[in-house]
């Protein structure tokens, strides 16, 4: 059992005086970094799958506005260790951290800094869409600052655009992972030059190849993410062929997964509307990853680790993983159309995380009922499905 904290109000109000800037989103693998904004919003912010920032303006920040925000993570944590050595029975830091993060009584800054605690203070996450495009000296100092004022992280990562990767020099690079950059997630998206101009992504795959390249050639451990269905009917053959090209090209250490859902704001949503865009069925986005799967050559790990992904376990160590990973996916294709359909509603619902899942009978058994109540309508079912999906994005 986790301690409950019994804090005045004064207590609390001390934590509140102190607080600082966090943008909106970080990858699904940064869940327990420290969240440091470097810059404001996306500097190119055109992708059309892409609602984060739309209506946003870019804005890089002071490096002592950044510093400043460094500092007051550093005062919240050390107020934490402090409350958690005062105690009585001396509570162990993570069920203080865990209290805190836990409470609404805390703001957002506070309960942030809780929470990474909790995980074991590892890593920091640069927000927002791309901290690559500020200045190299600028972004040398806050790294230098963040690996000063928290020497035991074990890694700092940040979101950043390829095409900006490239036109950084080799020595910059190299400036900057020597200063503590330690990982970079890249929205590759796809390796298909066609499908990257719809989209608008701004980066053709050469682009992709070059920012690539260059981040892993200076030692920084490289992450992309593919998005399977973006290119709907029209460009799945070539979003596969292509994005196997790229990826195989670059071979990053690790490949994420992220499946299409268009939402509503979303600019792709009106060529949805208009049918200009097709999209592909949640089955065909599977057999896609399958395709992708078995054209990739490189010694990557693959990373499922995004909830709008519908099969998790489709994860492992390219290229020896790679016959359980595509066995998962026959698996799950070779299921009755009625069973398959059972796992996608049952798996946006919460009640399955996998499909092994499927043999557990108090989970089937909630699903069922869930089936039942939505009644024989298949599209019912299908809009249940899509609204709970849209709901993590
Ligand atoms: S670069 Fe990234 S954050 Fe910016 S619009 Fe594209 S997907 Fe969104």
């Amino acid at each position: 059992m986790f301690w409950r904290p019994t804090l005045s109000a004064q207590t609390v109000d001390r934590f509140n005086s102190l607080s600082f800037e966090m943008g909106p989103i970080r990858p699904p693998s940064e869940a327990f970094s420290l969240l440091v904004r470097a810059t404001r919003n996306c500097p190119w912010n055109r992708c059309e799958f892409c609602h984060t920032y739309k209506g946003e303006r870019f804005e890089l920040r002071p490096v002592p506005e950044i510093e400043k925000d460094i500092a007051t993570a550093k005062a919240i944590s050390d107020e934490i260790q402090g409350l958690s050595r005062r105690t009585a029975q001396r509570e162990p830091l993570r069920h203080v951290a865990a209290a805190i993060y836990s409470s609404p009584r805390f703001n957002a800054s506070v309960r942030s800094v809780a929470l990474w605690l909790y995980g074991g203070a590892q890593s920091v996450f640069l927000q927002d869409a791309n901290s690559l495009v500020m200045r190299t000296p600028d972004l040398v100092a806050v790294l230098q600052r963040l690996r000063e004022t928290f020497p035991g992280l074990a890694r700092i990562t940040s979101y950043a655009r390829s095409k900006t990767a490239a036109r950084k020099s080799h020595e910059e690079m190299r400036d900057i992972a020597t200063a503590g950059l330690s990982r970079v997630h890249i929205g590759l998206e796809t390796g298909h030059t066609p499908l990257l101009a719809c989209i608008q992504k701004g980066a053709a795959a050469e682009d992709h190849i070059q920012g690539g390249r260059r981040v892993a050639a200076a030692g920084i451990s490289l992450s992309e993410y593919v998005m399977p269905g973006l290119g709907g009917k029209r460009f799945s053959r070539g979003h596969v062929e292509d994005t196997a090209r790229v990826l195989n090209a670059i071979g990053p250490d690790f490949i994420r997964l992220r499946s299409l859902v268009v939402r509503q704001d979303m600019p792709l949503s009106a060529r949805l509307a208009e049918g200009e865009f097709e999209p592909l069925s949640e089955d065909e986005v599977v057999a896609e990853i399958g395709e992708l799967l078995q054209r990739l050559e490189c010694r990557s790990q693959v990373k499922s680790d995004h909830v709008l992904n519908l099969l998790p376990e489709v994860e492992g160590q390219l290229p020896e993983d790679k016959p359980r990973m595509i066995g998962v996916i026959h698996s799950y294709l070779a299921m009755p159309a009625e069973r398959r359909l059972q796992y996608r509603l049952g798996r946006r619902a919460g009640y399955y995380e996998k499909l092994a899942d499927m043999a557990d009978p108090a989970r089937s058994d909630a699903v069922r009922s869930l089936l039942a109540r939505l009644g024989d309508d298949g599209e019912a079912v299908e809009g249940a499905i899509q609204s709970l999906k849209t709901r993590f994005i």
